[in-house]
């Protein structure tokens, strides 16, 4: 995991006692066309319990600014009028703001830039009414959760980061939105940035957003480089696994298969201690049908002998398998099981040790798999 989030995790997540703390998603959200939530401390959230009567009337003393003696100055050269009691309770930064005593009959006056001044009249309308039109948040979300994080305004914040994590984040913008939360100390925001960016790398890694990054922030674009690397290779060994254990799950059914044939034969094949009975019941062993050609092959090839046909030697390293597999040479029915014993004893260690390994993983990914273990009564246990 990049280090920038770590570290910001870290800070985010572990209380004064030093104890972890799961990013959390204080309250429930709402998903109504206004939303709105009061003061940090009010028992009032959301536009569902709040009256509708209340909420126009907070939202018609910031609309008309009645008796306001605060001026709000934006960028743009804008002004938002607003009172001093209202903002100073919804934001204890605006509050510190405010301190200082009035020395005139004029309004003080606060100076918001960065952010356009739209953004700005959504934010201390939200101070009011706890009130966004949807499109505002749509819009605005960006500005909205840097002004929320710097005065301190959890609601806004909180409803920013939701905005953003069902719906508003995208492959655009989300490295814009990953470094923000990581200054914003929005540690689930930034988790999810970060899930989302290293799942979609290559499309991330392409926009002009992360193009900025690696102009403003190279440490930053090296560790999500790094991040995305290790995942990648993450993500190819977990496919390499999945389909190492198909080969061995195919080749431990081939093994039961094998048992299966030469002791109670199947379909064309005659068990050879027995009276030859069509069996026209589908077999149960998935391998079978395979090997039963093999099986016929290797019993009529003029070649048969190990690396002549390419089939037969596919057999003899089938029964070579086999009898490493098979713990009763002596009762068992498959052809040269006994001879490959003998075999096995003047083996090198190189190839020693190569079989075994095969066998192995064999009967642990069987055992992985939840299947009996090698249900053939002949062939009962590990090959030591
Ligand atoms: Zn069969
Ligand atoms: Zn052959
Ligand atoms: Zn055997």
């Amino acid at each position: 995991m990049c280090k920038a989030l770590i570290n910001h995790k870290a800070s985010a997540t572990v209380d004064k006692k030093g104890s972890p703390m799961a990013p959390p998603w204080p309250g429930p959200a709402n998903n109504t066309n206004r939303k709105g939530f009061l003061s940090n401390a009010s028992p009032l959230r959301g536009c569902n319990c709040v009256s509708k009567a209340k909420t126009d009337l907070w939202e018609r003393l910031f609309n008309e600014a009645y008796k306001a003696d605060v001026a709000i100055h934006t960028d743009d050269g804008g002004i938002i009028y607003a009172h001093a009691n209202i903002l100073g309770t919804a934001s204890p930064v605006m509050k510190g703001l405010l301190k200082q005593p009035k020395v005139s009959r004029r309004p003080r006056s606060i100076a918001i830039q960065g952010v356009p001044y739209d953004a700005v009249r959504v934010f201390i309308r939200f101070l009011y009414s706890s009130c966004y039109e949807e499109n505002e948040m749509e819009e605005f979300v960006v500005a909205l959760l840097v002004l929320s994080h710097l005065y301190a305004v959890s609601p806004l914040k909180r409803e920013c980061e939701q905005k953003l994590e069902h719906g508003l984040l995208n492959t655009e913008n989300v490295v814009d939105i990953f470094q923000l939360a990581l200054l914003c100390d929005a540690p689930r925001l930034s988790l999810i940035c970060y899930r989302m960016i290293l799942k979609n790398f290559k499309a991330v890694s392409t926009t002009e957003g992360w193009k900025v990054m690696k102009q403003s922030h190279p440490t930053l674009e090296r560790e999500l480089l790094e991040s995305a690397i290790e995942e990648d290779s993450r993500k190819k060994e977990r496919i390499r696994k999945i389909n190492e254990r198909k080969i061995y799950l195919l080749l431990y059914e081939a093994m039961e298969a094998l048992v299966h044939i030469y002791r109670d034969g199947c379909q064309t094949i005659g068990p050879w201690d027995k009276d030859f009975k069509e069996n026209k019941d589908p077999c149960k062993y998935v391998a079978c049908k395979g090997l039963e050609l093999l099986v016929r092959h290797f019993a009529g090839c003029k070649l048969r002998v190990p690396g002549g046909c390419i089939h037969c030697k596919r057999m003899w390293q089938m029964l070579e398998l086999h009898s490493r597999l098979c713990a009763d040479s002596d009762v068992c029915k498959v052809p040269l099981c006994r001879n490959f014993k003998e075999r096995i004893r003047k083996q090198s260690k190189k190839d020693e040790v190569r079989w075994k390994m095969l066998v192995t993983r064999i009967l642990r990914t069987k055992k992985i798999a939840g299947a009996p273990f090698l249900s053939s009564g002949v062939v009962s246990s590990l090959w030591q």
